[in-house]
């Protein structure tokens, strides 16, 4: 590639989007740097998805024991050692940014462990004011997790903190009702904690299928999460050693811990963005087209910080259509319709497609929905309900969404949506013999819509 440039491409951010990026491009024969300030992997491996999805794991082992002991063994629960978890979490996480660093590097990729920002089209600026060069630059930046301006949010932890605790609290706020608070109020609820939480809005998980995000709520509250709806918070209050809590409507309440899932915003801040021409949205996020290049041709933007679908997957596959459209000769736009998702609830919530509220307001649609009790739980005595529904086009048979609450929906979903982006109607759900007997076998023997 030019000659005049110090590389092909700058990457600027390590999270899961600029690593791949940076590898592919690396790999199609682009000389690639990577600026990183924090540690290598981002938001996904080092305070997201993979430390989360360790303590659902962890989690979880509260009511196996309970549930061996119904299936018959001599077993004891002894206590959830925190500090134990913890150790072993962050060896985990410490071997994964290892092998972010490798990929980098055996790929030929120089690494610039500091912060970057612009300088203009084709300049960053290190933080040791070092400049560099490039014909292309990537910004993968992510995002990072954002407090209201309640009095006394500064007491309160945020996910970034909730790995690195020195003790489990006894007792835990939750302020949100998006994936961040409900997986958390399960986990640290499974973990032991007493967990309230306090949504602002009448239903938690707000844009996803009514039906199934009420089966959550009343699965949440049945395990013991205080949740409590049309609630939020007005001040918190340091005392004692913990937390006072003002709700809007005046109720005092003390917690040991606090925390705000409120949503994240992409960290676009402090890079002379605007300054060198890149176009942001009103919450900071870059503006891109559908092959994520910015209102600068040579600067690019994927993953959360330009807050489309903000997944890590969804980073990764666009890191990719990046590099296939500047260096492989194949403009890839991305494809973000039919994204199936997961929310790490107990039980977990696996979606993909349209919710019913949202396909009937374009067009007429057939419902097919089973609530059941799972044979492994209610074997166990416990009262735990799994839900499943299709949301089904009554012209062309198609399903356009398919919504599942079950132990397991976040890998049963992962397989339906295969099916879903494949274009698969109703018939075809049909034609397709169940594996009995299993949970997902209902997803092919809803015969009558309700
Ligand atoms: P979300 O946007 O999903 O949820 C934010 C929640 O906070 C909403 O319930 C929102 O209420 C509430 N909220 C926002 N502002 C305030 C406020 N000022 N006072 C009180 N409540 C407020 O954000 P999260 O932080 O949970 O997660 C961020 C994103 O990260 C997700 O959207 C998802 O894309 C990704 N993620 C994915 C996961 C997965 O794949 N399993 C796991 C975790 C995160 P309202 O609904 O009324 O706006």
């Amino acid at each position: 590639m030019s000659n005049s440039f110090d590389y092909d491409l700058f990457v600027i951010g390590g999270g899961s989007g600029g690593v791949r990026a940076a590898r592919m491009a690396a790999q199609s024969g682009a000389k690639t740097a990577l600026a990183e300030e924090d540690r290598y992997g981002g938001t996904c491996v080092i305070r997201g998805c993979v430390p989360k999805k360790l303590m659902v794991y962890a989690s979880e082992y509260s009511s196996t024991i309970g549930d061996a002991k119904a299936y018959g063994w001599k077993v004891q629960a002894g206590g959830f050692s925190w500090n134990e978890f913890k150790g072993k979490l962050h060896s985990e996480l410490d071997r994964l940014e290892g092998i972010y660093r490798s990929v980098l590097k055996d790929n030929g990729v120089e690494c610039h462990d500091t912060r970057a920002r612009l300088m203009d089209p084709h300049t960053v600026e290190l933080a040791d004011g070092a400049t560099k060069t490039a014909k292309h630059i990537l910004i993968a930046t992510g995002g990072t997790p954002v407090k209201p301006n309640t009095p006394g949010a500064e007491c309160a932890i945020t996910s970034n903190e909730i790995f690195h605790l020195r003790e489990l609290p006894k007792s835990l706020l939750i302020i949100g009702g998006g994936y961040i608070a409900c997986e958390f109020a399960c986990i640290l609820g499974g973990l032991g904690a007493n967990v309230t939480q306090y949504y602002r809005g009448e239903r938690i998980l707000r844009g996803f299928d009514v039906e199934a995000r009420d089966v959550i709520s009343r699965e949440m509250i049945r395990s013991g999460i205080d949740l409590n709806l049309d609630t939020n918070i007005s001040g918190i209050e340091p005392k004692n050693g913990g937390h006072h809590v003002t709700a809007e409507d005046g109720t005092v309440r003390m917690f040991e811990q606090v925390m705000f899932a409120t949503g994240r915003s992409p960290n676009s801040g402090d890079m002379n963005l605007r300054k060198t021409g890149v176009k942001l949205g009103t919450r900071g996020e870059i503006i891109t087209d559908d092959y994520s290049q910015t209102s600068v041709p040579s600067i690019y933007a994927i993953g959360d910080v330009t807050n489309r679908v903000n997944l890590t997957p969804v980073a990764i596959r666009e890191g990719m259509a990046f590099v296939q459209t500047v260096f492989e000769g194949r403009p890839t736009p991305v494809d973000h319709d039919l994204v199936a998702t997961a929310v790490f609830t107990r039980p977990e919530f696996g979606s993909v497609g349209l919710s019913e509220e949202d396909a009937r307001k374009n067009e007429a649609v057939d419902i097919y929905r089973t609530t059941f009790k799972p044979m492994q739980q209610g074997f166990a005595g416990r009262e735990e309900m799994a839900f499943m529904k299709l949301v089904v086009s009554r012209s062309t048979n198609r399903v356009l969404g398919c919504h599942i609450v079950a132990p397991g929906a976040g890998e049963m979903i992962q397989l339906a949506a295969i099916a879903v982006k494949m274009g698969a109607t109703k018939n075809d759900f049909d034609r397709t013999c169940a594996v009995h007997p299993t949970m997902s076998e209902e997803l092919v023997t809803m015969k009558d819509p309700s």
